[in-house]
């Protein structure tokens, strides 16, 4: 079943940053989570172990009731008292836009129909953020490495694409400036490793159109695509949850 050719659905093409992440650093990945739908050993991700996740549902708890939001380091049935999800909790607290902004959700999913392209972009935003200058901030919180400059990054384009093109004046988020390009902006928040930060990325016209052609490029990548080969490499195989099954991930154990 491995390499088994790609048969795209006649009609449309749905592509998510993950989607893209994994077909950029493994094709063979993509090929086993996205086309074939498989699992994996699904526990793994970007700190390891599963702490992402937590780290994740925490923060979006933290923010739906806000008196809870400072709250001190505690476990329950969804966040356990782990060591690497408090110490991302309270990074975020460093990082977190609540002084200044209005939060408008988190766990958001967005979706543009891109015309002609019979292209589906989707993207779950973890938090949606307006500032006083009516600026829109899409925030991605990462537990694992981040880029220090988002410009190239496929999944910071998506998520850019994603802001600017929602209708102006969506009910949700009310004003109009919403989805302006140049008051849009793409935030990673780096909660894990040594150092905490947030790096950014203002969506310009220019930007803009590069993630138009990146995203779109992409797209065709993977409607071309037939033989899904592994890309092995220590660090990625070893975040892989298909590395134990993988003829390739084995290379590198
Ligand atoms: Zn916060």
């Amino acid at each position: 079943m491995l390499g088994a050719p790609f048969q795209p659905a006649p009609g449309l093409l749905v592509v998510s940053a993950s989607k893209l992440r994994d077909f950029q650093s493994c094709r063979q990945r993509f090929h086993l989570a996205h086309v074939l739908g498989l699992r994996g050993d699904g526990d793994v991700d970007d700190l390891g172990t599963g702490p992402g996740l937590h780290v994740h549902a925490e923060l979006h708890a933290r923010h739906a009731q806000p008196q809870s939001h400072d709250g001190p380091d505690h476990s329950n049935e969804e966040t356990p008292d782990d060591p690497a999800v408090n110490r991302a909790i309270r990074a975020h607290m460093k990082l977190c836009p609540g002084d200044t902004a209005q939060y408008l959700g988190g766990e958001i999913d967005l979706r543009w129909f891109a015309p002609g392209k019979a292209l589906l972009i989707t993207g779950r935003v973890d938090a949606m953020w307006r500032y006083p200058d009516g600026t829109l901030e899409v925030r991605d919180y990462k537990t694992g490495a981040v880029p220090d400059v988002l410009d190239n990054d496929a999944g910071a384009l998506l998520y850019a694409l994603l802001a600017a093109t929602q209708p102006s004046g969506t009910p949700s988020f009310g004003t109009p400036s919403f989805g302006t390009p140049g008051r849009v902006r793409v935030v990673y928040e780096r909660l894990g490793g040594e150092r905490p930060g947030i790096v950014s990325l203002d969506v310009t016209a220019d930007v803009l159109t590069r993630a138009r052609r990146a995203v779109f490029d992409l797209a065709d990548d993977i409607r071309r695509e037939r033989q899904f080969p592994a890309s092995p490499h220590p660090a990625r195989c070893r975040m892989c949850p298909f590395v134990s099954t993988c003829p390739e991930g084995g290379a590198t154990q």
